[in-house]
Parts: C-alpha cells; sequence; structure tokens
C-alpha cells in the first residue's frame, strides 16, 4: 500500500531522531564535560586550601615548640649557671669555713628563691646531704639510689645531667626533675654532686598557656624516652618510657621535622613538630590532632562540594532538556522541510521539489554531457473513473499508480513527482531513450497488471499513457520546452489508443 501522508512522517521522524539523537547527545555530553571540568577544578582548589591548612598548622606547631624550647633552655642555662657557681664555691676551703648561713648565702644566689625551684642540695661522696639551700641545717637524706648520683659517681665527665622526673621526697612526692653536677676532688676522685630540683609545676604552666586546639598535644620528652611533661596533663604520663613508640622513632632520625602518626598514649591521630634541644638532653613535640586541623577546611570543602555537586547536576540536566529540544526543534524543522517538498496523496515529490530536481540534474547533465529522460505519465480516462466510483475511489487509484511508478524505478537518481491532477513526471538521470522506453513501458504494464477496475476505460482497467523525452541538455531554459515534447508524446500516445508509450521525436 501506498504510503499517507501520516507514514511518510511517522518514517522521517525514526531517520531524522537517529540523525539528531547524536547532536542533543553531544549537547549533553558537553554539558556533562564541562560540568565535570568545573567539579575537577573545584576538587582541585579544596585540595590545595586543604595542604595550606596543614602547611598552616606544621607553621603554627613549629612557634609553638620555639616559644617553649626557648623559654625551658633560657631557665635552664641560668640554672646550670648556678649548679656550676655551687660547684666552683664547694670547692673553696674558705668558702667552706664560712658559718653554715653565709656559706648558703654564698653557695646559693637568688635564684635559689625562683619560682618552681626546689631545694639546691650539696651531696657528699656517699649521697648524704651536706649543704641545703633551704635551711642551715641540712636536712636528713640520702640519695645514693638515684639514677642521677650513680650516673656521675660512675663517670667524671658527664656534665649537666637533667635526670627523669622523680617524686621528691623532701618535698612530700612533688613532682620534679634534676639538675645535677659532679663534685670531683682534686685528685679526680667522686666527691659528690651538686642537685638543683626543678618542680614539674613549671612545665605544666608553661604548656598549660600555649594553646593548640581541643585535641592537640604538646610534650617534653627525655632523649632516653622518658616523658617528662605532656599536655594535655595526665600525672600518669609522666615518667613513662615512650621510647619504643612509633612516633618516637622520628625523633632520633632528624634534629628537627614535621610528621602524621597515631600517639600511643590517646591514639588520635596528630601532625607533628618535634625539635631536639641542642644543649638539653629534651626533645620538645607539639602535636594538632587531625580532626582539629581540617574541622574548618571541612565544613568549608563539604558546603562548597554539595553546592558543586548540585550546581554541577543541575547544568547537566539543563543541557541534556537543551539538547532534547534542541533536536525537538531540529526534527520539527526538517519534517516540515520535507512536507513542503511532498504530495499528500500520494507520499511523492510536489511540483515545487520536482522544480528544484529538474534544475540540478538538468545543471548536472550539462556539465557532465550526459542525456536526461523525462517520462510524462497521464491516468486514462480518469474523470470517468471518479464519476463512475467516486472520488476517494479515484484518490486510491491515483496513491495505488504512484506506488506502481516508484515500484518501477529502481535507481536512486531516479526520481517520481507528481505534477499535478493524475498526472506525474519521471526524471531518468543519465538515461538514453531506449532505457526511458523501457522503463516507461514497465511502468504502463505495472499500472495495468494493478487491476484497478475501470468500467469506463475501453481496457475494464485503469491504465495510463506515458510520453517519453530524452534530451542532452544544453541550455537551462529549455526545462519547459522539454516538459512540453513530454506531453506532446503524451498526446500522440492518447490519441493511438492510450496505455501506449509514446517517444517524443526531440532529441
Ligand atoms: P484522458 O484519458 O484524456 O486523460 O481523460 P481524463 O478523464 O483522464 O482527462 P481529464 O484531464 O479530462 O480529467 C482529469 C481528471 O482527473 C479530472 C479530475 O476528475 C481527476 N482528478 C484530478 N486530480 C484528482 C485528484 O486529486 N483526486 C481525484 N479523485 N481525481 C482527480
Ligand atoms: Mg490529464
Ligand atoms: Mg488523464
Amino acid at each position: 500500500m501506498i504510503k499517507t501522508e501520516n507514514d511518510l512522517v511517522a518514517d522521517f521522524r525514526g531517520l531524522v531522531t537517529r540523525k539528531f539523537a547524536s547532536s542533543s547527545l553531544l549537547v549533553a555530553a558537553c554539558g556533562a564535560v564541562i560540568a565535570i571540568v568545573m567539579v575537577g577544578l573545584c576538587g582541585i582548589v579544596l585540595y590545595q586550601s586543604r595542604q595550606d591548612t596543614l602547611d598552616h598548622t606544621r607553621d603554627t606547631l613549629r612557634d609553638i615548640a620555639l616559644i617553649a624550647e626557648r623559654d625551658i633552655e633560657r631557665n635552664f642555662e641560668l640554672y646550670d649557671l648556678s649548679l656550676q657557681a655551687v660547684v666552683d664555691n664547694v670547692k673553696d676551703p674558705e668558702v667552706m669555713a664560712l658559718s653554715p648561713r653565709m656559706r648558703r648565702e654564698v653557695l646559693f644566689d637568688r635564684a635559689a628563691s625562683a619560682k618552681y625551684l626546689g631545694s639546691i642540695l650539696v651531696l657528699d661522696a656517699k649521697g648524704n646531704i651536706v649543704i641545703d639551700s633551704g635551711s642551715d641545717v641540712p636536712r636528713q637524706g640520702n640519695f645514693a639510689d638515684r639514677k642521677y648520683f650513680i650516673v656521675h659517681r660512675d663517670n667524671p665527665n658527664v656534665g649537666t645531667y637533667v635526670s627523669d622526673p622523680y617524686e621528691s621526697r623532701l618535698r612530700s612526692g612533688s613532682p620534679s626533675i634534676a639538675l645535677t653536677r659532679r663534685i670531683s676532688n682534686p685528685d679526680g676522685s667522686f666527691g659528690g654532686i651538686v642537685l638543683l630540683a626543678v618542680n614539674l609545676e613549671y612545665f605544666h604552666t608553661l604548656f598549660a598557656g600555649l594553646s593548640l586546639g581541643p585535641h592537640g598535644s604538646l610534650s617534653l620528652i627525655g632523649k632516653n624516652g622518658v616523658m617528662v611533661m605532656r599536655q594535655p596533663y595526665d600525672h600518669k604520663v609522666i615518667g613513662r618510657d615512650i621510647h619504643n613508640a612509633s612516633t618516637f622513632r622520628h625523633f632520633m632520625a632528624a634534629n628537627e621535622g614535621s610528621f602524621e602518626d597515631t600517639a600511643s598514649i590517646d591514639g588520635v591521630r596528630r601532625l607533628y613538630w618535634f625539635s631536639n634541644f641542642p644543649n638539653t638532653p629534651l626533645i620538645i613535640m607539639a602535636a594538632a590532632a587531625e580532626s582539629d586541623i581540617y574541622a574548618n577546611w571541612r565544613r568549608r570543602a563539604l558546603t562548597i562540594g554539595s553546592l558543586m555537586v548540585v550546581f554541577g547536576s543541575v547544568f547537566i540536566g539543563l543541557t541534556s532538556l537543551l539538547g532534547i529540544q534542541l533536536r525537538r526543534r531540529m526534527r520539527a524543522e526538517s519534517e516540515l522541510r520535507l512536507l513542503a517538498r511532498t504530495d499528500g496523496l500520494t507520499g511523492l515529490n510536489n511540483r515545487r521539489s520536482l522544480g528544484e530536481i529538474l534544475d540540478t540534474e538538468w545543471r548536472r547533465a550539462k556539465r557532465t554531457r550526459s542525456m536526461v529522460s523525462l517520462l510524462f505519465v497521464d491516468i486514462d480516462r480518469f474523470k470517468s473513473y471518479n464519476d463512475t466510483y467516486g472520488h476517494q475511489a479515484g484518490d486510491d487509484a491515483l496513491a495505488a499508480v504512484a506506488r506502481c511508478i516508484t515500484d518501477s524505478i529502481r535507481r536512486p537518481a531516479d526520481t517520481a513527482a507528481r505534477y499535478g491532477g493524475e498526472e506525474f513526471i519521471v526524471v531518468l538521470p543519465d538515461t538514453p531513450a531506449e532505457g526511458a522506453t523501457e522503463i516507461a513501458e514497465r511502468i504502463r504494464n505495472a499500472i495495468s497488471n494493478c487491476a484497478i477496475e475501470h468500467a469506463g476505460s475501453e481496457y475494464g482497467r485503469v491504465t495510463a499513457s506515458i510520453g517519453a523525452v530524452s534530451c542532452e541538455p544544453q541550455r537551462d531554459d529549455e526545462v519547459t520546452a522539454v516538459i512540453k515534447a513530454a506531453d506532446e508524446a503524451l498526446y500522440d500516445a492518447k490519441a493511438s489508443g492510450r496505455n501506449k508509450v509514446s517517444l517524443s521525436s526531440r532529441v
């Protein structure tokens, strides 16, 4: 059955949908790429701001560690000077000959009364207190069992020794560390030690004034791995040996540096800055918890990231919509273009389109010096058919004849058009007269073989007469004349009894 206007539109829609689907996909893909690039750039910026946050925190940790280190170093330097003065003076017989009160005044300057300082004691070679900064009559005590005493006794070259934290026996268990120096007799033998006790409260107060965030920590550790002070303060941590902890291994690798690790003491992951004291066997370590470092950044990243994802999704949605709209519009325009070129009843090219086809083919044939043939097809006694079978049947017969024509032309370049009423023109490029006559006969036979009953015809069925003309185009304006020649040949076919093919004598 011949295709109606609706069938044509449906067919064409399928074709156009495929053709324009790729354009709309391209628009949507471009949108997706732009959105992904935007989200990617945002990701890079966020990552960089995360790195900046880390660098900034590292600088802050270094500053805080430096403040604490300088304070401690300065105080320890003063303590050491006091110790050295005592060591020198106890060797002076004149000083030792003074009364206990005078001797105390000479040996222990005002530094001995500094805040956070415990007593300064002179111990003899057996570890007994012989001179006490706190009293003219030395308090009773023996410290021969203390590690600092043993170290000095067994090694004359220790210099100033900083002890591990201990609980003071003289000051009712108050946690302290001792700075000690050896007193050597003139013959080099061990003569005792001078001891200066520093209350750990000093470090506690110093650290408490330095803020490192809610989960930060600041630690002072002996180079042997014994914890001297830690902020946040926990008395159980003081004196703990952490030399096996993974964090401690970093301290031994360099003088100062930074690393990220999980603390063995509380299991919190932190960024650390550590520094080995240049003149004291201590290490300062400042650390900020990752959760604190990135808290603000995380909030910002979440807000910006979510907004970017939302905007990116909306952007992709909008470009997809734009792609769909673009496809619909292109399809509608193409459909309109096709409808404007198509005859609604037969689905063939209409007369306007025929004009364009003839123009193109004419110019091409002229350029290539090839033959063009035209067939003028006219249904025989069609007025009578309409009168007998009605206009609707006439329309159906017209559509059937159109299909006979399109089925009979096979080359892609061959085109059929409705010229008007019950007349059709077939354009056959590159076709000489013999070929044109053969195709005309094929069309005539096809229409006749359709066997559509036509009582008013001398053949009893619907037939058509065909006028054929073939020529080698010379000029652009000769198309009308060639159509006229085909029409004349058609007249001859009608005159010779209808259902005939007549070839125009014009060449
Ligand atoms: P001849 O064999 O000499 O060609 O006779 P004819 O009756 O076909 O010629 P004529 O030109 O007198 O009549 C053409 C008729 O074709 C007139 C009209 O009734 C019919 N016709 C033209 N266009 C249409 C159409 O779109 N639909 C229908 N149903 N009939 C049409
Ligand atoms: Mg006619
Ligand atoms: Mg006719």
